[in-house]
């Protein structure tokens, strides 16, 4: 693990578990919202059911050869189709739909410190926010009420795109959004995979952060790589970059 900071012009951020938690705490509370909104339209779902479904959507992209981003349409209508046995209207989707949206911009809460976090490396740096998310609204939204918006060149999310980070698109699209080379770059976030694995694949740097609950935990294989530097908590980058 090397760091090295001398050619670096941008900083990119993963959101989720990054510079907000999304944990368990916040999963579940959309999990519930997005229950009282199928109960509203279909009857009370199987929780336990629910919970795997959910918990299966999350890792879905992971699974398939080409990082393939959930469609929020179709995984709703696998969802009605499996709990309830009935075919959703277009109309029940985009209820259930609004009701994921408005959650999660209710639930992301960003402390004091991201924004300092932000302010200060922003005056050296390009910082960019690359999310994978299935929906780039939220994420959007969200943004805008954390008051963190204002601090990125460049925000970009897997929803918008249709894959996920590993997939270097995600990465190109960003770089090439800050005008920078991935080896002026360097990426920070907690998802060993998707940020570690997938920045470094892109040519970029990258940090991993420990500070939350990671959700989404995969296996270290034989040729995964090492991050360039590992945080614990937000702050610390104000002493490394
Ligand atoms: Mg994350």
């Amino acid at each position: 693990m090397a760091l090295d900071t001398r050619h670096l012009k941008a900083v990119i951020f993963d959101y989720g578990n990054t510079l907000i938690e999304f944990s368990h705490a916040q999963v579940t509370a959309c999990d519930t919202a997005l229950a009282g909104a199928l109960a509203r339209h279909f009857g009370t779902p199987d929780a336990a059911r629910l919970k795997e479904i959910r918990d299966n959507d999350r890792m879905a992209p992971y699974r398939t050869p080409e990082f393939r981003e959930n469609n929020l349409v179709e995984i709703t209508a696998n969802l009605v189709r499996d709990l309830f046995g009935v075919e959703p209207t277009g109309e029940q989707i985009a209820d259930v739909l609004r009701t994921r949206y408005e959650v999660f911009v209710r639930v992301v809460q960003a402390d004091p410190y991201v924004a300092q976090v932000l302010e200060r490396l922003g005056r050296r740096y390009k910082l960019g926010l690359l999310s994978n998310y299935p929906d780039g609204d939220a994420i959007r939204a969200s943004l805008e009420r954390t008051d963190l918006a204002q601090y990125f060149d460049a925000v970009v999310v897997s929803g918008d795109l249709g894959v996920v980070k590993p997939h270097p698109a995600p990465y190109l699209t960003i770089l090439n959004a800050l005008r920078v080379k991935a080896s002026q770059a360097v990426l920070v976030g907690d998802n060993w995979l998707g940020d570690i694995q997938g920045a470094k694949g892109a040519g970029l740097q990258a940090i991993l952060i420990t500070q939350w609950k990671t959700l989404e935990m995969f296996d270290r294989e034989d040729h995964h790589v090492e991050p360039d530097a590992v945080i614990g908590h937000l702050t610390e980058l104000m002493h490394l970059l």
